[in-house]
């Protein structure tokens, strides 16, 4: 990147933040975006890299307070106008450096000639940030990878909600000593080089660049006394054990996603996350249609005709229902408030379904009473194909 380039670009354009933002605000805002485009998360995605590696040169600048205010006042300067001709090494326009102290020449004194900052150096220091844990001199700090586990329910437990153990195989911070990298009984020290900053500055005429430091790999420190299980990383494979709370309504095939419980990062980059696939087992009687619980009833042909009141078992008592006076098969009855638990902290409904049965034998006396009612009945049930058969004959 060119002295140009470096003025040239507005970062608080790149970062979105307007330009009075306090530091805070332009870390989070960072924090936010290079989450979202890390090349981790979105691979092969050559726009969030390029839009990647734009957000932490940007963040390089504006995430240090002192580089901030200088890029603030070259940038008004050349706003200004008075900026003409740098970095190109032809003669400075009139104007020059304008008000610079010591600005003799077109390049005065100071001169503005070092190449600037190696932002792809620098990435590694600028993600050793947050979450928990020394960071090592192990190359770039860099985020986990997502795991992804398969979780079976029976029907009650998804319903009710469980605190289940989920056993995940993966990079996980060493046992041993913790995620440290140091031996237990020692500590990483502050790397000397540098005081613990990660990277050195050089004072170069009116500006001073940074890089990464050697001597600790830009992490800060140093760890005298490595650990012997994870040799200084921080990190191991292993199979561990994750306590998790499954809400309760939890459907089939939902994938619940536990925030840092993937695989540690490395050189303290922050853990990915856990992916959880839900399976929950069919019920011997109810069936679950989104926040509702479906339930069939067989019921008598008398019982639809004639109505009836029908006791049905929800997930807690069993409640009873009216059955009106001419029910027709398949009709469906709800039974407010004895559903599946929602997001909401309400509970779905329990929808009844009847299905009227027909008897496979009859006995001598039933099959007379139903001859005897078969001939009082004068309902033309089939009056609509009977009026369609007698158009198509054009009677
Ligand atoms: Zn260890
Ligand atoms: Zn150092």
């Amino acid at each position: 990147m060119s002295q140009r380039d470096y003025f040239e670009k507005d970062y608080y354009a790149v970062l979105g933040v307007p330009k009075n933002a306090s530091q805070a605000d332009i870390a989070k805002a960072y924090r936010k975006l290079a989450r979202e485009l890390h090349p981790d998360s979105r691979p092969d995605d050559p726009a969030a890299e390029s839009r990647f590696k734009e957000v932490s040169e940007a963040h390089t600048v504006l995430g240090n307070a002192d580089k901030r205010k200088e890029y603030d006042e070259v940038r008004e300067m050349v706003a200004a106008g008075g900026f003409r001709g740098f970095g190109g090494g032809g003669p400075g326009g009139p104007g020059g450096f304008g008000g610079f102290p010591g600005g003799t020449g077109p390049f005065g004194s100071g001169g503005f000639r070092t190449e600037g900052i190696n932002v792809e150096d620098l990435l590694g220091g600028l993600f050793g940030g947050g979450g928990g844990g020394a960071r090592r001199g192990a190359g770039p700090a860099r985020r986990g990878r997502d795991l992804e586990t398969d979780l079976r329910l029976s029907f009650e437990d998804a319903l009710a909600g469980v605190t289940t153990t989920l056993r995940v195989a993966g990079r996980a911070a060493c046992s041993v000593c913790g995620g440290s990298g140091a031996r237990p009984g020692t500590t990483p020290v502050t790397c000397p080089t540098c005081n613990g900053a990660g990277v050195v500055s050089s004072n170069q005429g009116l500006f001073s660049f940074s890089e990464p430091c050697r001597t600790c790999g830009g992490s800060g420190r140093q760890i005298p006394t490595p650990c012997e299980r994870c040799a200084g990383s921080g990190v191991e494979t292993r199979s561990r054990e994750i306590r998790a709370r499954i809400p309760a309504g939890v459907r089939d095939g939902a994938r619940i996603r536990l925030k840092g419980k993937g695989e540690a990062g490395s050189a303290g980059g922050p853990a990915g996350d856990l992916y959880v696939n839900v399976h929950v087992d069919a019920h011997e009687l109810f069936g679950r249609r989104g926040d509702d619980l479906t339930l069939r009833v067989p019921i008598t042909f008398p019982e639809a005709a004639l109505g009836t009141r029908l006791t049905v078992p929800t997930l807690d008592e069993p409640v009873t229902l009216k059955i009106p006076a001419g029910t027709e098969s398949g009709r469906t009855l709800r039974v407010k408030g004895h559903g599946a638990p929602t997001a909401n902290g309400r509970r779905g409904d329990l929808l009844v379904t009847v299905d009227v049965a027909v008897p496979r034998k009859l006995t001598k006396t039933q099959r007379k009473l139903l001859e005897d009612y078969a001939a009082t009945d004068d309902t033309a049930v089939r009056w609509r194909l009977d009026d369609a058969m007698a158009a198509a004959r054009g009677a």
